[in-house]
């Protein structure tokens, strides 16, 4: 069998790292199973899904390094869904109700105040059919429930009665049928609530694995249910944690809160955010990952702790630095040529600055300091400035070897007497105008001698 996973949120808005991980996990468990990874879209409530949140999500998974093998949309399969529909009614699992929302509200507080459970009483199955064209009479559409299997012959005695399935993230679970009201399936208007739609597609579209966010535990009692009353077997579920910010918030499409948009904007590097995404709430370590092989390598399902995954959003920034510390040239090229740091010295220039770069644009700042001279010019004591006029008077003439830096400052500590700060301090001012930065004997070479004498202050 070949594993299938799909990733199915709703298009009401951009995606968060905590749908990241969700996305993730799937493409992880795809890849170490060599498995498909569908992505679905879940926009059957058509007022709040966008096509523009459908696209932005799929370039914000490209940009994760997530490539689907197919994409499907819920809006263009409604057809699908009403045969299924039929098929349940047909069976006599699907019945039709006329409550209002205000109804269902004051039966569930009349429910509570008995001390019973706030779940749906079934009223509609002891409706008469003059009840019914009464409705109908006065124009009440019916929406449709499902009826949940947990009673042995009267629907209005339901019993507990136990679903349980062996999570790929928890382990042994169960939920008890009696404890859930019978879920909608179709509403008055004729579209349709997440929970069918989902098995159907699982069903249609040979879902082995389903991986997703531990709020959706509780569904998947009505939808183990919902599949064997469709006749199929139902896919291996895995539930995750959670992922929520360090005060304990979840975190929402709505608000955008750490949307993977605002950290690409912010220059926050794919993988750093698929490493912490994926490696947060796990028994594994927080650690920047270079590569998704790596990180499947890495990724355990059940190693997933069962509580909700606080992270740090400041911790991407760490994982951020790693991770350009240690990236190659040749990864970085194409993205440096577009920010115009393009010629023979990029590389020398790229090994020399990337372990000080919080984004890869800032390499920008320092290419210019490079090439134009400190941005800002310093200011010298006048012991500095007699200082620099000795030691740029010391400074070889080229050819220069790979020791230049230190030959050139060995030479200058002898002459002046000056060490440490002392002598650093004002030449790499008078070099970059900055405090701190890339190694000078990593940038000296690419100043050439004519670009140092030019900064001579
Ligand atoms: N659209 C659902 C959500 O975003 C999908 C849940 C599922 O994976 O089945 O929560």
């Amino acid at each position: 069998m070949t594993v299938t996973v799909r990733f199915a949120p709703s298009p009401t808005g951009r995606i968060h790292i905590g749908n990241a991980r969700t996305a993730l996990f799937n493409w992880l468990f795809a890849m170490n199973n060599k498995g498909r990874f569908i992505q679905r879209f879940d926009d059957t409530d058509i007022a709040r899904s966008k096509q523009e949140f459908s696209d932005a999500i799929l370039y914000d998974l490209h940009w994760l390094g997530i490539f689907p093998d197919a994409t499907e949309y819920q809006s263009r399969r409604f057809e699908i869904y009403d045969a299924a529909v039929e098929r349940l009614k047909a069976a006599g699992v699907v019945y039709a109700c006329y409550e209002t929302p205000e109804e269902l509200d004051l039966r569930r507080k009349v429910r509570r105040t008995r001390g019973l459970p706030p779940v749906y009483g079934r009223e509609a199955l002891a409706l008469s059919p003059e009840q019914i064209a009464e409705y109908q009479a006065d124009g009440r559409r019916p929406h449709w429930r499902f009826l949940l299997p947990n009673f042995s012959s009267d629907p209005l005695q339901p019993e507990r009665t136990e679903v349980h399935w062996n999570d790929l993230v928890r382990g042994e679970e169960t939920v008890d049928l009696a404890s859930l009201s019978d879920p909608v399936l179709v509403r008055e208007d004729g579209t349709y609530l997440y929970t069918l739609p989902s098995v159907v597609d699982d069903i249609e579209m040979g879902v082995s694995h389903v991986i997703r966010g531990d709020d959706h535990v509780t569904n998947t009692g009505v939808q183990i249910a919902l599949f064997q009353a469709l006749a199929a077997e139902p896919p291996v579920f895995g539930h995750h944690n959670l992922l929520t910010t360090a005060s304990g918030e979840g975190l929402s499409k709505r608000t955008g809160a750490l949307s993977i948009e605002s950290l690409r904007e912010s220059g926050i590097e794919p993988m750093a955010v698929a490493s912490l995404a994926v490696l947060v709430g796990t028994s594994e370590n927080v650690a920047a990952v270079p590569t998704m092989g790596e990180l499947a390598e890495r990724f355990d399902a059940p190693a997933t702790s069962k509580s909700a995954a606080k992270f740090d959003p400041d911790e991407l920034f760490v994982l951020n630095r790693t991770l350009l510390h240690h990236l190659p040239f040749a990864e970085a090229q194409d993205r440096l040529i577009v920010l115009g740091v393009s010629d023979d010295k990029a590389e020398p220039f790229w090994l020399a600055v990337r372990g000080n770069l919080d984004r890869l644009a800032d390499a920008v700042s320092w290419w210019r300091i490079l090439r134009e001279g400190p941005q800002e010019k310093p200011e010298f004591s006048d012991g500095d400035r007699d200082f620099l006029g000795q030691a740029f008077d010391l400074l070889p003439e080229e050819p220069w070897s790979g020791t230049i830096w230190k030959d050139w400052t060995g030479k200058v500590r002898e002459a002046t007497g000056r060490k440490g700060k002392a002598l650093f301090m004002p030449l790499r001012l008078a070099l970059t105008g900055l405090p701190s930065g890339p190694e000078l004997a990593d940038l000296l070479p690419l100043m050439g001698r004519e670009g140092t004498m030019a900064r001579r202050p």
